[in-house]
């Protein structure tokens, strides 16, 4: 009586090919048969963010609070909201603008504390979470760690400048983390913008505004003269109720570490958005590889407060030590399980690093592709000028079958960037690099995040490559 990978994976409602990678990452090759003692299954399940019951000495109760939540229980939560778009588009300017429409703030005077994150209060008692950290960096960092972070991307287009390559990087970040986007066309203030040049140019990127016969909502606003801000937060709170936030408050409380810094005077100190259940002062959290019991919580306005619920950001005092941003936090029974886990996830971290991590390497990508449903082949172009990038793309497209396409998550023309391995790990793609090298960082960050990277001068040779992978993946009947 043990139980198969396929097992463990229905209980938790997870796929079973993110089982058998958490593994492979452990250094355990697994297929979806294999059968797992209670020990490992308990492991897994409670690095993926379960709870875990032992039924007996050798079985495991996956308890996925969140599953069990009724849907009575589920209360509307606020959105979280990302601002991303091209450098001096306004997403520094537009992020402090709309923290100042704050109604409570501005009754009481309070100060502002920038912790990462902040929520503002409209007039009619709605609320909204902004991700203080503007850019696509934090948010494809979170997601490369697992962690889903954000509800709505506000994509940023200066109305004066047009799409930028930011720009499209940022539709792209969106798009491969399948969240919803609204456009902010900004600066209308100045004498020289075109906001219906933007929305032309958003086309050919496959964003469709509304006025385009599209689905997405677009706003023209001015950062700096703050107009239409109110109009944003409409389309914000339009696009939430679409997407039905919901979540359970009264429950033990799970988030994500937003960010985490030692403080000299208050020790490690941690930003945490919680996503269900409610933390309270006097927790027990475990924060990735850290542990805490949670001795202060201070909000956004640099209040402490005794409890934070879901949407909520909060300053958490009292870890032990410093997480990571991306990980997840939750809170368990008591210390000495908070200890349990630490530990074991402090172990694995070591021999992952000892081991080297090798996820994104086309072999194991391919025999992950193997077990999901799926068969589609991410993968990331850079070329030299914008004619290969073009021909590179129309050749993968007529590469693909019936049974496997390749999905170029993103192409673009220049080096090989840190933010392009950032993006290949989030979406366990490789790089394939035409005429262009990768650079000292980019090389650094794809070591250790195990990113693939390949160097091609011939056309021919990486359409080859890709297609030799394809078949591997569908196996000789190709
Ligand atoms: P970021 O790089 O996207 O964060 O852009 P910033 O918020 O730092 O803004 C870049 C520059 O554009 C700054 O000089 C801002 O003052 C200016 N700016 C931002 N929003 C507006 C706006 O709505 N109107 C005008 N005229 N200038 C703006």
């Amino acid at each position: 009586d043990t139980i198969t990978v396929q097992e463990l994976a229905n209980r938790m409602s997870e796929r079973a090919v993110d089982v058998i990678r958490l593994l492979m990452q452990q250094g355990q090759m697994m297929k979806i048969n294999d059968v797992l003692d209670a020990d490992t299954a308990q492991l897994v399940a409670e690095d993926m963010g379960h709870t875990v019951k032992r039924v007996s000495e050798s079985d495991v109760e996956v308890g996925l609070e969140g599953e069990a939540d009724n849907a009575a229980d589920l209360k509307p939560r606020a959105p979280v909201v990302t601002v991303m778009g091209h450098v001096d588009h306004g997403k520094t300017s537009l992020l402090d603008a709309l923290r100042q429409t704050d109604v409570v703030a501005g009754e009481a005077g309070g100060i502002t504390q920038h912790i990462g994150a902040y929520q503002v209060r409209m007039a009619g008692g709605e609320r909204i979470t902004f991700l203080d950290t503007p850019g696509h960096e934090a948010f494809t960092t979170m997601r490369a760690r697992g962690a889903k972070a954000t509800d709505i991307v506000i994509l940023v287009v200066a109305g004066d400048d047009g799409v930028m390559p930011q720009t499209i990087e940022a539709i792209n970040h969106a798009k491969a983390a399948e969240v919803p986007i609204i456009v902010a066309i900004n600066k209308m203030d100045k004498p020289d913008v075109d906001p219906n040049r933007v929305r032309t140019e958003l086309l050919q990127h496959e964003v469709i505004v509304e006025s385009m016969s599209g689905d997405v909502q677009d706003v023209e606003v001015s950062a700096t003269q703050k107009m239409n801000l109110d109009k944003l937060e409409e389309a914000i709170l339009l696009q939430s109720e679409l997407l039905e936030l919901k979540a359970n408050p009264d429950r033990s409380a799970d988030g994500i570490v937003i960010e985490a810094q030692l403080d000299k005077g208050r020790g490690p100190v941690a930003t945490v958005l919680v996503q269900r259940g409610t933390l309270r002062v006097g927790d027990v959290l475990v924060a990735g590889t850290e542990w805490g019991k949670v001795r202060a919580l201070v909000n956004d306005r640099g209040e402490q407060v005794k409890e934070a619920g879901p949407s909520e950001p909060v300053e958490v005092l009292g870890l032990n030590g410093t997480p990571e941003a991306g990980d997840v936090f939750s809170v368990v029974e008591d210390e000495a399980r908070a200890r349990e886990i630490t530990d074991y996830r402090q172990r694995v971290l070591r021999d992952k690093r000892a081991a080297g991590a090798a996820r994104g390497s086309l072999e194991q990508m391919f025999s992950q592709l193997k077990e999901s449903d799926k068969k589609e082949l991410p993968l990331l172009v850079k070329g030299d000028v914008q004619g290969s990038v073009e021909a590179i793309i129309g050749a993968l497209d007529k590469a693909g079958t019936d049974d496997i396409i390749a999905r170029v998550l993103h192409a673009g023309v220049g080096g090989i960037t840190e933010s392009d391995v950032t993006l290949a790990a989030a979406s366990n793609a490789a790089i394939l690099g035409f005429n262009v090298r990768a650079n000292a960082p980019a090389r650094d960050a794809a070591r250790q995040q195990g990113v693939d990277i390949r160097y091609y001068s011939v056309i021919y040779d990486l359409v080859d490559d890709v297609k030799a992978a394809m078949a591997g993946v569908l196996g000789p009947e190709l």
